[in-house]
């Protein structure tokens, strides 16, 4: 089969490997209709080199028609429609039976100190193969896989496996309190739907941050209030507290992650900083101006006292200090983490509607044949031709 595959830094090639097979009783194998390029996937692009095999296939965000069961599956036939969760998860562990599926104990990678495996997160993961493929092997086919009714198209479900559950999470772990503010740091496909997801569940007022002008104009068109980073990024602080009644906002998501400051100046000089305490580090951080490149540090700063900041980002270790004396002092809520994508599908399951009141139909800013994958990483990289969110059609 043709598969997206990982050469090097910045080096990702559609090339033929080997087709899935049936290895376990409860496996079954997916024939690959849609797939989605994420956020997550230009970590592995672009940073985490040095942690991968060449030939690791990419991708964790399919859905597709079941094509092969194995013997002991008995909830899934072929030709069933399903879309795939990007945890590997079992279902039936103490996690999963408490909706932690993102650290399921079946799956949990333990020896790099991470949640559940992933599909296309390489070793880092557990070395789960992944779906920008043309077919996909997936375990526990009695409880991971997610059935969706035959008729809409792929772009109405597809979400399912990672931006839907991810957003929902984020909202719900923000915990604003009724009539309250939410800001949104980074318009990418995450935030964006974060934003969509508040004023779907009522959050009056939602500030989305960004800095690429197609991004902001896409949250402003749906209502949200935007702000340029680029033009705004020293007094952002000011400017969020101007539009929250001066005391800053109940909730921040952060759907940035590390690539905020992933120039490796702006790693480097995190790294060295920040092992200072936090009087000494605070003020070096502004002077070098990297205060206003760290969402994370935004956001510490644009949340009210005793606001919750909710972390849908990755962050990658050491390389992110956090100025714990200020967090302590503004008595900052923090919560975190991989979605657990199946503890809140009955809860998206019902948006997906034709009235489609979060806009899931027209999402996509672009489909392209897999072959194509390789340009659209490199175009998504940096941001270009108004690409927000990428379905490859294997
Ligand atoms: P993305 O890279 O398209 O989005 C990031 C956005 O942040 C971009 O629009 C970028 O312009 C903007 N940005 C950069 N620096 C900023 C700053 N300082 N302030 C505000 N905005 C800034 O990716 P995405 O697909 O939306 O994913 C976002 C993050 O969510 C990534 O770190 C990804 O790994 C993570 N993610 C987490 C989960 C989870 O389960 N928690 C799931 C999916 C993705
Ligand atoms: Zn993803
Ligand atoms: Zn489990």
């Amino acid at each position: 089969m043709r598969a997206l595959t990982w050469h090097g830094k910045r080096d990702v090639r559609v090339d033929t490997v080997p087709d899935p097979r049936i290895e376990d009783p409860t496996d079954v194998v997916v024939r690959v209709t849609s797939t989605g390029l994420c956020g997550s996937d230009l970590h592995l692009y672009e940073l985490f080199g040095p942690l991968m095999d060449e030939g690791d296939i990419l991708g964790h965000e399919p859905m597709g028609i079941v094509e092969e069961v194995g013997p002991g599956v008995t909830a899934l036939r072929p030709g069933d429609r399903v879309v795939v969760p990007f945890n590997v998860s079992c279902g039936t562990c103490w996690m999963c039976s408490r909706g932690l599926q993102s650290q399921c104990e079946t799956t949990q990678v333990r020896s790099e100190g991470s949640g559940a495996a992933l599909f296309g997160y390489t070793k880092l993961y557990g070395q789960v193969p992944g779906g920008q493929a043309e077919y996909l092997r997936v375990p526990f086919g009695n409880t991971l896989p997610i059935t969706v009714p035959d008729g809409p198209p792929d772009d109405r479900f597809v979400y399912l496996s990672d931006v839907l559950p991810t957003a929902w999470q984020a909202v719900r772990y923000a915990d604003v309190p009724d009539g309250g503010s939410l800001v949104v740091l980074g318009l990418g496909p995450v935030g964006d739907m974060c934003t969509r997801i508040a004023r779907h569940l009522g959050i009056p007022d939602v500030i989305g941050i960004d800095l690429v002008p197609e991004r902001l104009e896409r949250a402003r068109a749906r209502g949200v209030t935007t702000i340029d980073l680029k033009a705004h990024g020293r007094e952002l602080g000011d400017v969020v507290r101007g539009l929250t009644g001066g005391r800053g906002a109940d909730a921040v998501i952060d759907a940035v992650g590390m690539e905020a400051h992933g120039s490796p100046v702006g790693r480097a000089a995190h790294e060295v900083i920040g092992w200072l305490p936090d009087v000494v580090a605070a003020p070096m951080m502004k002077a070098a101006g990297l205060d206003r490149l760290g969402a994370l540090y935004a956001a510490i700063d644009v949340v009210r006292r005793g606001g919750t900041i909710s972390i849908s980002g990755v962050y990658g270790g050491a390389a992110d200090p956090m100025p714990l004396l200020t967090m302590f002092d503004k008595q900052i809520q923090l919560r975190m983490g991989q979605a657990n994508v199946l503890r809140w599908v009955p809860d998206i399951l019902p948006l997906l509607s034709d009235d489609d009141p979060l806009g899931v139909d027209g999402f996509a800013t672009h489909r392209m044949p897999l072959e194509s994958a390789p340009d659209a990483y490199a175009t998504f990289q940096r941001k270009g031709d108004g690409m927000v969110k990428t379905l490859f059609t294997p």
